[in-house]
């Protein structure tokens, strides 16, 4: 049987748990995530979450222009005049909740600094704020009667029907079922996974965005990709542990293949500069010097400092056998975030209504073509909670009338063949990686847009690889397309 709900939310990150836990608690709603629910893009932010709250030295005006600069005036003004002047409410909301974010001596919150930032801003929980977030947000949502949490439910295909949506899912167990809603927002986050090299988590495949361009969607600027400058660079694994901003923020150098600092000949903000800048400067250095070798280098610093500010971060890299307080630990840049995505509204709503989309799935404009530090956090919290309130504020009418549209899983037909992502990443990885290559591109779309037709057209069993493969190969698509225009 049809299970019927107000919203289905597909996404238990920031996002996802944020809008269902500003949702009315008369509705009945249904959060689903393809693994399990800490494995998502919010657990692995570290840096902490930008917003002017009780800061007698800062103010909306700085964060505003901090954002726009760093955005390359690409932004939306009106989305950043409401991220920046809503984020005290949603700061003040997770302390409420519980979130404990790092204090002075004097009991004060501590913000640190990051690239691009003119003012102290980020609230932080040690180096693993995102962890610290998305739990709270977790218990809480855990304790809503009105919220179905469903983990290792994977969303294979959603439908637009009269009245709602119909949803398609895949169980752990391989069994199907198939649930109809009156709204649906999309919270499914980035898009890493497309890339061979990135710090995204295994669920950052862009599964989302594939199944609004699907039913009609406007998606916007899905080449606006972000790639973070200081990757540890073990130069395998493909995901890439991230070696946070706020390392910089405290003063770390970037030094190349000589163990020379060569930011000055780039900006002026030397490694403070906003990540973009930073990244072309790495690969500019990188042509310039001949070797792929850099470094971050802030052993200068007292070590018990570093240890208590950065206890995640130095854990891991002594696992990879490098002790930051001692020596200069090797980076590179790789994909880290998506400023484009499914285009809405100032309710997040999408261009199909009914259809919302939030967090980094989602195109808001507040990035403009370059993502400030630690303003996606606000930014999924911001508009999620903006997503909930509007449709709040719609008369209520009960899911009972839909009716699920037919899907076929194509039970006993051959999975897919082998080798398909890896395919697409490399061409990802060749044609648009910090500085792009419009040749490569043109290439890639051809390629692409082959394996997107034999994916769309082949009669292969609807599993979990083929739902992440068709993701991959379709954001893949929409990029190239955007990029060889
Ligand atoms: C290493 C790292 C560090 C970062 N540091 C910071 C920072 O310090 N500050 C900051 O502001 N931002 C930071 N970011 C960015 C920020 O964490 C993300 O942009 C933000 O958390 C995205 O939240 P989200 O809810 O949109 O997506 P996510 O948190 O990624 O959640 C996506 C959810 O969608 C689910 N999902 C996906 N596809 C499907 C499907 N088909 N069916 C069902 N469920 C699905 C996943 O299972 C997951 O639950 C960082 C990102 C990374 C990777």
């Amino acid at each position: 049987m049809t299970k019927k709900y107000d919203v289905i939310i597909a996404g238990c990150g920031a996002a996802g748990l944020y809008a269902a836990l500003n949702l009315p608690e008369e509705l009945n709603v249904l959060i689903i995530c393809k693994r399990e629910l800490s494995l998502c893009n919010s657990s692995l932010a570290q840096g902490g979450i930008a917003g002017v709250y009780n800061s007698p030295d800062d103010n909306i005006r700085f964060h505003r222009n901090d954002t726009l600069i760093a955005g390359g005036f690409k932004n939306d003004t009106e989305a950043v005049d409401i991220l920046v002047s809503e984020a005290a409410q949603d700061i003040s909301r997770l302390i409420e909740l519980g979130v404990d974010f790092d204090k002075n001596e004097d009991g004060s919150y501590h913000r640190t600094l990051e690239g691009g930032h003119s003012h102290h801003r980020i609230f932080h929980h040690a180096d693993s704020t995102g962890r610290e977030i998305t739990e709270k947000l977790l218990a809480k949502v855990q304790t809503l009667k009105n919220v179905t949490i469903m983990e290792n439910t994977i969303l294979c295909g959603v439908k637009k029907i009269s009245g709602g949506f119909s949803s398609f899912m895949r169980l752990a167990d391989g069994s199907y079922i198939t649930c109809c809603s009156r709204y649906m927002i999309l919270a499914t986050g980035g898009i890493g996974r497309v890339y061979k090299f990135t710090t995204n988590s295994a669920a950052a495949t862009g599964d989302g965005i594939a199944f609004a361009y699907e039913m009609g969607a406007k998606i916007k600027h899905l080449d606006w990709v972000q790639f973070h400058p200081t990757a540890f660079n073990n130069k395998s694994t493909r995901e890439c542990f991230l070696i946070s901003e706020a390392v910089r923020g405290e003063g770390a150098y970037l030094l190349n293949c000589k163990k020379e600092r060569f930011m000055h000949k780039y900006d002026s903000r030397l490694e403070l500069a906003p990540r973009d800048v930073v990244s072309h400067a790495i690969v500019q250095e990188a042509k310039e010097q001949g070797s792929s070798d850099f470094y971050l280098d802030i052993s200068y610093k007292d070590s018990d400092f570093l240890k208590k500010r950065f206890p995640m971060i130095y854990r891991n890299l002594m696992e990879q056998g490098f002790d930051l307080t001692k020596e200069p630990v090797p980076v590179y840049p790789c994909q880290h975030y998506l400023m484009g995505g499914i285009n809405v509204d100032k309710n997040s709503e999408t261009s199909i209504p009914g259809l919302y989309a939030c967090g980094e799935c989602s195109h808001t404009g507040v990035h403009g073509s370059n993502r400030l530090a630690s303003n996606s956090l606000l930014e999924a919290l911001v508009f999620s909670r903006r997503a909930a309130a509007h449709i709040a504020s719609m008369e209520y009418s009960s899911p009972d009338d839909l009716t699920a549209a037919e899907f076929d899983p194509h039970i006993g037909s051959p999975v897919i063949p082998a080798g398909i992502r890896t395919a697409t990443r490399n061409i990802m990885q060749e044609s648009h990686f910090v500085i792009p290559d419009k040749e490569a591109a043109a290439r890639g779309l051809v390629k692409v847009t082959e394996l997107y037709n034999m994916l769309a057209e082949g009669d292969f069993l609807v599993d979990t690889d083929y739902v992440i493969a068709r993701s991959i190969v379709t954001v893949a698509k929409i990029i190239l397309e955007e990029v060889t225009k």
